[in-house]
C-alpha cells in the first residue's frame, strides 16, 4: 500500500534527530506519499533536520519554539499561506527539567511543573485549534504520549502528569473537532532512546525492563512507532479518534512480570 498518504499534506512538530520519534513518523508518512512541513525548536536543531527534511523532499521548515505563542502562531499563518489546508498534524514535543526527571515526585517545583505542563501538553491543544482552521475537509492529529500518565514509573515524576493531562486533552480535543471529520488520537510508545527519553532519569534501566519484560520481549522500534502513525493519520483508522494506542510490545498489559522459567 505505497500511497496511502498519496496527495496528504501536514505537519510534524518534534524532529530534534534521527532518532526521533516524529522522524520515524516523517519517514514512514513519506514512504506512503505525503508532503511534509516541519518545525525546529532553536537554530541548533537546524542542520540536523535540514537534510532530514532534504529525504523527504520537503521545503517547508519553519522555526517554532511553543513556548513562544508568536512564533506558534508564524507556523500556522505561513502554512495557511503556503498550503492553505492540511490533511494531518503530528505533535512529539515534551520538556521537563531533567534534574526534575530523577528521584521523588514529591521535590518537583512549581515552576518546572508549569513549564512541563505547557510545552508537553498545553502546546498540543494551542497548535490543534490552529490545525483544525485548515483541515476543511477533516483530516487526523496525532500526539504522543507514555504510560507513565496512567501509572508511576521510576523517575518520570511531573512528565506523568503532563502525559495524563495530554490523554484527556486528546478525549476532549476529539469531542471538539469531531462534527468536523477531524479525529484525534495518541501513540502511547514504550521507552525509546531519543534525546528527550534519555533525559529521564535511570534510563537504561527502563529500556532494558521493557525490554526484558513486555510480551514480545522487546524494545519499539521508529519504525514500529512510523506504522502506527501511518495508521492513524491515513484513511486505515477513519473510524477512530479520542483513542490511546498503545505501542510498546504489549508492556502496558502486564500486572506483574512473569516468572524467568515462564519466559523462556
Ligand atoms: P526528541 O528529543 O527527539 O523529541 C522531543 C522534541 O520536543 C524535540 O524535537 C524538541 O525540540 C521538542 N521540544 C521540546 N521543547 C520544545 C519547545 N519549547 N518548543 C518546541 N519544541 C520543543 O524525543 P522523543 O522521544 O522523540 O520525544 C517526542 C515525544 O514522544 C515527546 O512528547 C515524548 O514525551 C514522547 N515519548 C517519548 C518516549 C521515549 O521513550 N523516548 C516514550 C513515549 C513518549
Amino acid at each position: 500500500m505505497p500511497g496511502l498518504m498519496e496527495g496528504k499534506r501536514g505537519l510534524i512538530m518534534g524532529v530534534a534527530n534521527d532518532h526521533s520519534i516524529a522522524w520515524g513518523i516523517a519517514k514512514t508518512l513519506h514512504q506512503h506519499g505525503a508532503q511534509i512541513a516541519y518545525t525546529y525548536q532553536g537554530d541548533a536543531l537546524l542542520k540536523r533536520i535540514k537534510p532530514l527534511a532534504e529525504q523527504t523532499n520537503s521545503d517547508i521548515i519553519l522555526p517554532c519554539d511553543v513556548e513562544d505563542i508568536a512564533s506558534v502562531d508564524k507556523v500556522w499563518a505561513t502554512l495557511k499561506e503556503k498550503w492553505g489546508t492540511i490533511d494531518f498534524f503530528v505533535h512529539a514535543v515534551g520538556f521537563s527539567d531533567k534534574n526534575e526527571l530523577k528521584g521523588r515526585f514529591a521535590d518537583n517545583t512549581r515552576e518546572n511543573f508549569v513549564r512541563t505542563m505547557v510545552i508537553s501538553c498545553f502546546s498540543f491543544a494551542e497548535s490543534a485549534k490552529r490545525a483544525a482552521e485548515l483541515m476543511p475537509n477533516g483530516g487526523s492529529m496525532v500526539t504522543l504520549t507514555y504510560n507513565g500518565g496512567d501509572r508511576a514509573m521510576p523517575n518520570y515524576n511531573v512528565m506523568g502528569l503532563a502525559k495524563a493531562a495530554l490523554e484527556s486533552s486528546v478525549r476532549y480535543l476529539a469531542v471538539d473537532f469531531g462534527h468536523q471529520k477531524i479525529r484525534v488520537n495518541a501513540i502511547s510508545a514504550g521507552p525509546i532512546r531519543t534525546l528527550a527519553g534519555a533525559g529521564i532519569g535511570d534510563a537504561r534501566y527502563m529500556f532494558a525492563f521493557q525490554q526484558k519484560y513486555s510480551p514480545l520481549g522487546r524494545g519499539v522500534t521508529l519504525e514500529d512507532l512510523g506504522g502506527s502513525g501511518l495508521y492513524l493519520c491515513s484513511d486505515l483508522s477513519t473510524g477512530v479518534t479520542g483513542e490511546i494506542h498503545f505501542v510498546d510490545s504489549g508492556y502496558n498489559v502486564i500486572a506483574m512480570p512473569q516468572p524467568a522459567a515462564l519466559r523462556e
